[in-house]
């Protein structure tokens, strides 16, 4: 099993603060990670370092139980079985999709009866079989992204490595390759590093969602559960959405808290109690008369429902959905049913 570790990963350049620092986390084989954080944070720079394209500054690197690099010795790009996709797919022109994915195999020298098994397999996985032909100028964005899936796949790599690979692309065409990106991992059984700074795309796709931000790791968990229990107030608000509240810190309550308790603390704000960051997901905002004063600021229709903004009577803001038909200006009375402290 190739499991990749991360232990106390460390980047400098020059002398400003460290673009990565002190970073340990262990992907297990088959693994789908996200690194996600907002830009300039060091995502790409973790990837680089575990591609071999930069050597770590402190700590070390390991692949399958073996270092592959630390600040004293580095094993080159092409001896850690890694793939890179990048975002630019960097096909070759000249070369069609068959030979672009052949590539690889022909620099190994793999017999040509072998390879082109390898090639036909791969254009299926990426669901190309019919472009097998064309030249990359004949493909659209999306399907020159598949062009450069299938080649990663023909090596058989342990690693994946991708850098925001959806980033130039619209919006369908994202949903479209999110799906083709899930189908390559399923089928691949390769450990997939996957750089993003949307979280959206990061919860959809992954199996294990790493948080960053100035350059340390932050959390790491299943999508499901950095959702549900945020670690901090960066995590809480990167991830899902939702709304901050600053509420007083009743001692003794759980960290998920209902509303009995919210509303305790909500009448004790004038008293000058020590506070506490809580987040309430917008699905457990209802409009309720039992609840508190608050005034529609934005409400955006999203076909299903209504996305709405409250302005509660504190000056904070909510965030809510609604079924039915509501306007802006409109005053509402808000129940939260739950809130995370973070
Ligand atoms: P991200 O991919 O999350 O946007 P990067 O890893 O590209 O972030 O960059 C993290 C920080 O490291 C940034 O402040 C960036 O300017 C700096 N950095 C990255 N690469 C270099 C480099 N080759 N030389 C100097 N600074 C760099
Ligand atoms: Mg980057």
């Amino acid at each position: 099993m190739a499991t990749l570790t991360l232990n106390r990963l460390c980047k400098r350049f020059g002398t400003g603060a460290p673009a990565v620092h002190d970073l340990s986390l262990t992907v297990e084989q088959g693994r789908f990670l996200a690194l996600l954080g907002p830009s300039g944070c060091g995502k790409t720079t973790v990837l680089r370092m575990i591609a071999g394209f930069e050597q770590p500054s402190d700590g070390s690197i390991e692949l399958a139980e073996r270092t592959i690099a630390n600040a004293a010795a580095m094993l080159p790009p092409e001896k850690r079985n890694m793939a890179m996709v990048f975002q630019s797919y960097a096909l070759w022109p000249h070369m069609t999709v068959a030979e672009n994915i052949g590539y690889p195999l022909k620099v190994r020298g793999v017999a040509r009866e072998r390879a082109r098994k390898k090639v036909r397999e791969a254009l299926d996985a990426v669901r190309l079989e019919a472009f097998a032909e064309r030249r990359p100028a004949e493909l659209s964005g999306g399907q020159r992204q598949r062009v450069a899936l299938a080649r990663c796949l023909v090596t058989e790599p342990d690693v994946v490595l991708l850098d925001e690979p959806l980033a130039n692309l619209d919006r369908h065409l994202r949903q479209e390759m999110e799906e083709a990106f899930r189908e390559f991992h399923a089928r691949s059984g390769a450990t997939m590093i996957y750089v993003t700074h949307d979280q959206a795309e990061a919860m959809a796709l992954a199996t294990d969602v790493a948080v960053m931000a100035e350059g340390r790791l932050l959390q790491m968990a299943p999508p499901e559960e950095i959702y549900a229990r945020p670690e901090g107030r960066i995590v809480g608000a990167l991830v899902g959405r939702g709304a901050i509240l600053s509420l007083p810190h009743l001692p003794g309550t759980d960290r998920l808290l209902d509303w009995p308790v919210l509303q305790a603390a909500f009448r004790q704000c004038g008293e000058g109690l020590p506070r506490a960051d809580i987040l309430v997901r917008p699905q457990d905002v209802t409009l309720d008369r039992e609840g508190l004063q608050a005034v529609v600021t934005s409400a955006l229709f999203e076909g299903e429902r209504y996305a709405l903004r409250l302005l509660l009577g504190d000056g904070q803001t909510l965030r809510a959905f609604s079924r039915q038909p509501v306007r802006e200006g409109e005053a509402v009375a808000v129940v939260i049913r739950a809130g995370w402290r973070l």
